[in-house]
């Protein structure tokens, strides 16, 4: 079994774990319910976090102007909380900034915690929702401090595609904190090696720089490679894997294997390719046919590939509400 660096990811307090919602409720989650024992959570509520009783009144986002500043209020008073919520959330933030967090899982649609698609209104009231919408206050501080943060919202997390990639990046980027503990060229270019075929997924383009970057040609300082290193992989990891870069990264790890393969094998394989190229079977398909060649000729070099477990198997769930926003 494979070892991984546990990461730490911030969580909306309200979802699995207290009753701090509005209306004194909590969210149940089955897939944070699995997550708790592989991520390290931290947890806040940032409306309990400044002094907000539970049970309380319902709070909005209101626009004062055309602009995205908006104001966190109390929809029937229109009490102004903003200076408070930032000033929680300025503190908060900063105080977590050196704390190695990895990502953040945060309730959608709340006026704090959502990261998109909150309703905005014009005033408190009886106001209708304005035709735009927008970030929780809190949420929208978190780019400030963590210009790379991976960001969901348990509402998106139902989506297939949007989980692994969430699950890829955390994991990935948990993983990476070791070399740049380590600061040795050995630990990135072993750290390059493993991910190689997992970033080709993402984007050759930057896979090509990594590369350079890890043969350092220029003699850098390794700071200073480790840290251009990070823009990269950030950037490569932001990219979803698409159906054509998938294909193209398979057919290099095909290579390793067609001059041993019958020719009914290797048929049978582009086949499958193409039935994943129709979306007619999913990418586990090819990429597990892939991987039992990798046992049967016992290839230790792609043994060690992340993109055959980019985290722990035991976090894959198949159910997908095709949810996107
Ligand atoms: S959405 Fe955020 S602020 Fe609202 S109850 Fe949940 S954790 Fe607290």
């Amino acid at each position: 079994m494979k070892d991984f660096t546990t990461p730490n990811i911030i969580l909306s307090k309200c979802i699995e774990h207290d009753n701090c919602r509005y209306n004194g409720s909590k969210i149940n989650n089955d897939f944070i319910k699995t997550l708790k024992s592989h991520v390290n959570f931290v947890t806040v509520c940032p409306e309990t976090s400044i002094g907000l009783s539970t049970p309380r009144d319902a709070l909005r986002l209101v626009s004062k102007d055309d602009k995205e500043n908006f104001n966190l209020v109390f929809s029937k008073t229109g009490d102004d909380l903003t200076d408070k919520m930032h000033s929680f959330s300025n503190i908060f933030l900063k105080d977590i900034s050196d704390k190695g967090i990895d990502g953040f899982i945060l309730k959608s649609r709340s006026p704090s915690c959502g990261i998109k698609n909150v309703k905005v209104y014009k005033s408190h009231g009886k106001s209708p929702a304005l035709p735009k919408r927008g970030s929780g206050l809190f949420a929208s501080k978190i780019y400030e401090y963590f210009p790379d943060a991976v960001i969901e919202d348990e509402g998106r997390l139902t989506n297939f595609d949007i989980r692994e990639h969430f699950l890829t990046k955390i994991y990935t980027k948990s993983d990476f904190k070791n070399v740049k503990k380590d600061k040795s060229i050995k630990s990135l270019i072993d750290f390059q090696s493993k991910n190689k075929y997992l970033l080709m997924s993402h984007s050759p383009g930057y896979l090509k720089k990594m590369g350079k970057l890890t043969a350092n040609t220029e003699s850098k300082d390794i700071s200073d490679i480790i840290s251009d290193y990070e823009i990269y992989l950030n950037k490569a990891l932001s990219i979803p894997s698409k159906p054509n870069r998938n294909i193209n990264m398979l057919l290099h790890l095909f290579g390793y294997f067609s001059k041993h393969l019958s020719f009914s094998e290797k048929a049978f394989f582009l086949e499958t390719l193409e039935k994943y190229n129709n979306k007619k079977i999913p990418f586990c398909v090819p990429l597990t046919m892939i991987n039992s060649w990798v046992m049967r000729f016992e290839n230790e070099y792609l043994h060690n590939q992340t993109i055959f477990e980019p985290f722990p198997s035991e976090l894959i769930q198949t159910r997908d509400s095709g949810k996107t926003i």
